[in-house]
């Protein structure tokens, strides 16, 4: 397709980012190729609002895949960054901040007696499954199709987000010896968690999940299903992992276990706690937590983790997030979800708009989608030519079909508006594509 707006200083950006860095961006989604076109380089961020090289503004509905649930340039998060910068970068020793941090998130999810620190999700799912494995004793891990767990190597096959996006069945340099105890079973499919556990009895030590998975579009839990597989791990001697990376700190103040109460032996958070920075963590049962080095023997580090910056940023940010916060994001949320079916419904375009509190996606397809293989089965050419559409007319989506869109406090009327100006021609755009 012809892309009607060209963005000549992006366009400049990305040619020289190309020379020095493979495809030009430092994660795959960036470069725009599943939808085509130049990625916009953005200079500055500001509430519900990117600007980009060219100077052209956009409403954010991205923020920073999940983490930027205040917006932009937040006045409090940047005061206590630049606080924070102030007192020095690193210091590779304990500080205050870490453990006020730490605090914040055990006293929010129940579940998290203990926690560690780290600068990604990667880095958590990786950490939490080192740490499942050293405690159960055992090697193999059950993870779901379209799930994302970041780029973890065990954790890559069938993995959603841009492996999704991107139609990897798996990926060159993860070995077999690295693959091969991972065992991935259909989304939303209890039976076949309860026949991976019959075939390998004793030998599963963890079954991890998104909470609630965002990384093949949003396709929240049949209800039961996390339910079923902290029972089936619980009567299996396997540990229930929940990985909250995207919903965590977003889905609710306890993110997606205070809307589920399903309580998991590990929990990996990441996004929303940094506030905008490098900021991870895993944690969960202090007798499972007991057995990371320095106390226990399954060995952990890094260099930056609870690096003062990060941590500054997370805690003011989540500090601001409040019963009323979510409330406001909530809403906006189902604003949005209810303009875009609507625009879509008037031009006769199949779609199903899936959410998890205020996390939402729409599938071009009208039946519902619960698993990887219902994802795939949607028209994503529609997508491609309703994002252009929405881009060229100010509106930042994340540039894959399989994709969480994401909302902020900071969304307010004006941003609203502006998205509803600019989704008829959109929703035209969507019907009149072809394959
Ligand atoms: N887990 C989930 C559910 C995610 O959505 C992501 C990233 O999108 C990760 C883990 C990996 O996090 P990171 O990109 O910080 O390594």
């Amino acid at each position: 397709m012809s892309f009607p707006y060209d963005a000549p200083v992006s366009q400049t950006l990305f040619d020289r980012a190309s020379l020095v860095t493979p495809g030009g961006v430092n994660s795959p989604v960036r470069a725009f190729r599943a939808v085509g076109g130049t990625p916009r380089f953005m200079v500055s961020g500001n509430g519900p609002y990117l600007t980009d090289a060219d100077g052209r503004e956009y409403v954010d509905l991205v923020c920073s895949w999940g983490p930027m649930i205040l917006g932009h340039s937040h006045p409090e998060v940047i005061a206590a960054v630049q606080e924070a910068v102030a007192r020095g970068t690193s210091f590779g020793t304990p500080g205050e901040g870490e453990v006020a941090l730490a605090e914040e998130i055990v006293g929010r999810v129940e579940p998290v007696e203990q926690v560690r620190l780290v600068s990604s999700g990667t880095e958590a799912t990786m950490s939490a499954i080192r740490l499942a494995r050293g405690f159960t004793g055992r090697a193999k891990v059950v993870k779901f199709a379209g799930c994302y767990h970041g780029h973890v190597d065990a954790l890559l096959a069938a993995a959603g987000s841009g492996v999704a996006t991107f139609g990897l069945p798996d990926t060159p340099g993860v070995t077999g010896a690295q693959a091969g105890d991972t065992i991935v079973l259909p989304y939303n499919d209890l039976d076949a968690v309860r026949e991976a556990f019959a075939a390998h009895p004793g030998e599963i030590a963890c079954v991890i999940t998104e909470a609630s998975p965002g990384n093949m579009g949003v396709v929240p839990p049949l209800d039961g299903f996390n339910a079923g597989l902290k029972e089936l791990c619980a009567a299996n001697g396997a540990l229930y992992i929940s990985d909250e990376v995207m919903t965590g700190f977003r889905t609710s103040k306890a993110g997606w276990f205070g809307v589920d109460g399903v309580r998991p032996d590990l929990m990996t958070f990441g996004k929303v706690m940094g506030g905008g920075f490098p900021a991870a963590a895993f944690g969960g049962r202090a007798d499972v937590m007991a057995h990371l080095a320095p106390v226990g023997p399954v060995y952990q580090a890094g260099t930056l983790s609870g690096n003062p910056i990060a941590t500054a940023a997370g805690l003011a940010q989540l500090r601001l997030l409040d019963d009323a916060a979510y409330a406001k994001v909530d809403a906006v949320s189902a604003e949005i979800r209810g303009l875009v079916s609507e625009a879509l419904a008037k031009e006769g375009v199949a779609h199903t708009v899936q959410a998890a509190s205020n996390m939402f996606s729409v599938f071009f397809t009208d039946r519902p989608v619960r698993n990887y293989e219902d994802a795939k089965q949607q028209e994503a050419f529609r997508f491609t030519a309703f994002f252009h559409s929405l881009l060229s007319q100010g509106v930042y989506l994340p540039p894959s079909a399989f994709e969480s869109w994401f909302v902020s406090t900071a969304h307010d009327t004006q941003a609203v508006e502006r998205i509803a100006a600019a989704l008829p021609a959109a929703a035209r755009a969507a019907s009149e594509a072809t394959a």
